[in-house]
């Protein structure tokens, strides 16, 4: 073990002499002493493992964080140890691949068709955050796979499957051939032993000739590069069983017919002598046409660099030959690079490709990179930060944008789910409606026959036009009756509220033109689209005003001073005094209760009751009297508060600057709210200060009255004054 300790070390010497050796040597001995009693089902102790993984990487020259995490990604899913434990210990940066590749093991996967599989990839990329963390766990199923020999028949048809369409697949993504082949060989090995077998004996029954074949095209072509003063080194290509096996599968193709089973590759010191080289090439051989790729002067997005060509050779047998340069060679082996879909007999670049494209751009800036360390940390997955990944309890992956609600989820599912959904599950335990779903989340819905339909408090919860369409549709559909009802008392609500009667705006020619500006075809059409929310009030009743402006056009100051003075008047109802009745109730002037509020009565000497909010300061002091103890009384709002409303006092505090009172008064303009005094002044350090009277309908409106203000430029306070 310690031998095979050292050998880790070893090679990791021939690449970077200077890593932090003390380092993983403690992360060795902590997952030594970690995984101390358990035994991988080899009948090896555990360690073997990690430190495999280890080895794997640093095969591919990866940075110290990845070694460490390499030797320690097993302890927190297997042992006492936490992530917390390992940031303490290690460092923050290997606390975030230990546990990711801690979730990652968490991912369920079942056997589903392609669309599935894909999904399920692009899960683990968006879980993985870290590109080191995939190559953690690719490197650690590459070891698993190995020592698969354990397992029983059933367990390893199901590893190996899993291999084969998820790791496998993203190793070649990723650009990184040589751990993509070994995985799809082993994955073949036991999802089609009989195939497996009949490969590699009927290749192993042909090496020699095939060498041999394979010796005589390389001796000629060194003399030819001899004589040219050409340095290269020239090497037989195998190709790897997987491979051969899908020729045979999917061109339905004896092993014989396969001719770039013969293949010839070229590695030369300079983009100049591969040209060179493979201008001898078709001086010696004739070229079979179209066979010929120049992806030196047009590299594959992923920066995948040779050139490939096809001639007729000896014995009248094709072979193919590569040709590429050292530092080509390199990141077509190991590059963590987009994948190269030739042999995918695929068209077309996929979404995926694009996104990863931009790891084979970052490879070209790490040669400039000195300190490759950094580089690594720079190296994050952000691909697929604006999706969300979630599983159905079924093991379905469901993608939906970042932010999305159990309700996107249902109706991206069904819409007689959506429409049913009575309560949701996420990892078993009951959330909310408006949890915003993580990536790897199992979401359950739970539907019920007593829910009939989508609430209309969803629209403002769900954030796909999927979800809000479906539940739009709903409304509009199943509740016809129920939306012109709701519309038309919405219209009329507003229409109080703005102080107009229903005969001043709804004449039958401004109407016609509304509806023909909005393509409505009926006003009971229009009254249920106001009901579903499909058009606001606002959009209708602007139009009709609009209209109604144009037409009276003296009269229109004076009708909104003559509204203004009538809503005052009946801005003390909306309070009940728990058993009283038709009493004198006075909102207080210290603080300005709105609906919504906290309130509270007192019991003045002949002046009624005067109420006040419950942390209003005068009443706090009130209490404290045992004298006026008797006085204080229980009051509520009314529940249906109608159009009344309320006087309330709000003071902003902002950084003085240009049109800061006219993005106030817009705002209040806007949400068609009165203003019935407004002060403003200056203080010397340029701070702003503006005390403003408004007339409120709800504490809501208030709510976001005060919202609005305070995201204003240069707003810093805006709060309820209360004297
Ligand atoms: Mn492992």
């Amino acid at each position: 073990m310690e031998q095979t300790f050292d050998k880790l070390l070893e090679t990791i010497k021939c690449y970077n002499p200077n890593m932090d050796f003390d380092k993983i040597a403690r992360a060795y001995d902590l997952a030594k002493e970690a995984h101390a009693t358990q035994l991988r089902n080899t009948g090896e102790p555990y360690i073997i493992h990690p430190l495999a993984v280890a080895q794997i990487l640093a095969e591919l020259e990866l940075d110290c964080d990845s070694i460490v995490g390499a030797l320690l990604h097993d302890v927190v899913e297997d042992t006492d140890y936490s992530v917390t434990d390992i940031a303490r210990e290690f460092g923050d940066g290997v606390a975030i691949i230990v546990d990711g590749v801690t979730k990652l093991s968490k991912i369920q996967y079942t056997n589903k068709e392609e669309q599935q599989i894909e999904n399920l990839r692009k899960m683990f990329l968006a879980m993985a955050k870290d590109i080191r963390v995939i190559l953690i766990k690719l490197a650690d199923r590459l070891h698993n796979m190995r020592t698969i020999r354990f397992m029983s028949e059933e367990k390893q048809r199901e590893k190996a499957r899993e291999t084969l369409e998820v790791y496998a697949a993203l190793a070649h993504r990723l650009g990184m051939s040589k751990i993509k082949w070994e995985l799809e060989d082993l994955s073949l090995r036991y999802l089609d032993p009989i195939a497996y077998r009949e490969i590699t004996e009927s290749i192993s029954q042909k090496r020699q000739e095939r060498e041999q074949y394979i010796d005589d095209i390389i001796q000629t072509f060194r003399q030819k590069l001899d004589e040219l003063g050409i340095h290269a080194q020239l090497m037989g290509r195998a190709k790897h069983f997987y491979s051969i096996f899908r020729k045979m599968y999917t061109q339905n193709k004896s092993i014989d017919e396969i001719y770039d089973l013969f293949a010839v590759r070229a590695i030369v010191d300079s983009v100049k002598d591969c040209y060179a080289v493979l201008g001898m090439v078709h001086e010696q051989y004739y070229p079979i046409p179209g066979r010929f790729k120049d992806y030196i002067a047009m590299p594959k997005p992923n920066m995948y660099q040779s050139l490939h060509t096809t001639v007729m050779g000896p014995h009248g047998i094709p072979f193919e030959i590569q040709i590429r340069t050292q530092e080509m060679h390199k990141v077509a082996e190991y590059g963590i690079a987009a994948h190269w879909k030739y042999k995918e007999g695929v068209s077309g670049t996929t979404d995926m490709d694009e996104k990863l494209a931009w790891i084979g751009k970052i490879l070209e800036i790490q040669n400039e990179t000195v300190d490759s360390d950094d580089f690594m940390r720079t190296l994050k997955i952000d691909l697929f930060a604006d999706e969300v990944f979630v599983f159905t309890p079924k093991g379905d992956v469901i993608n939906l944008p970042a932010g999305s609600t159990p309700i996107d989820f249902a109706f991206a599912i069904h819409t007689a789910i959506g429409c049913r959904m009575a309560g949701v599950r996420v990892n078993g335990k009951i959330a909310t409606l408006d949890y915003a779903l993580q990536n790897g989340d199992i979401v359950e819905v739970m539907t019920s026959s007593a829910v009939h339909g989508p609430s209309l408090d969803w629209l403002k919860i769900c954030k796909t036009s999927q979800a809000r369409t479906k539940i739009n549709q709903w409304y509009k559909k199943e509740k016809r009756e129920e939306n012109i009802l709701r519309g038309k008392d919405m219209i009329d609500k507003e229409l109080k509220r703005l102080g107009y009667t229903h005969s001043q705006l709804f004449k039958p020619e401004w109407i016609e033109l509304l509806l023909k500006k909005y393509g409505i075809q009926s006003v009971d059409d229009m009254f249920a689209a106001v009901g579903y929310g499909g058009i606001t009030v606002n959009k209708i009743l602007s139009r009709l005003k609009e209209e109604y402006r144009l037409a009276h056009k003296n009269e229109g100051m004076q009708h909104v001073i003559a509204s203004a003075q009538k809503k005052q008047k009946s801005s003390s109802n909306g309070i009940v005094v728990e058993g009283i009745d038709n009493c004198l109730v006075r909102l207080s002037r210290c603080c300005n209760p709105v609906p919504g509020d906290d309130i509270i009565g007192y019991i003045t000497r002949g002046r009624g009751v005067s109420v006040h909010r419950s942390d209003c300061p005068n009443i706090k002091a009130e209490e404290k009297q045992p004298s006026h103890n008797g006085r204080l009384i229980h009051v509520y709002w009314e529940s249906q508060t109608g159009s009344s409303s309320y006087l309330t006092e709000l003071q902003i505090s902002a950084y003085d600057r240009q049109g800061l009172l006219a993005e106030i008064t817009a705002i209040l303009y806007d949400m068609k709210i009165l203003i019935t005094s407004l002060h403003t002044k200056t203080t010397k350090d340029q701070v702003a200060v503006l005390n403003i009277t408004i007339e409120i309908n709800s504490k809501e409106q208030l709510d976001t009255v005060v919202k609005k203000f305070s995201r204003l430029g240069g707003v810093f306070d805006v709060s309820r004054s209360n004297a």
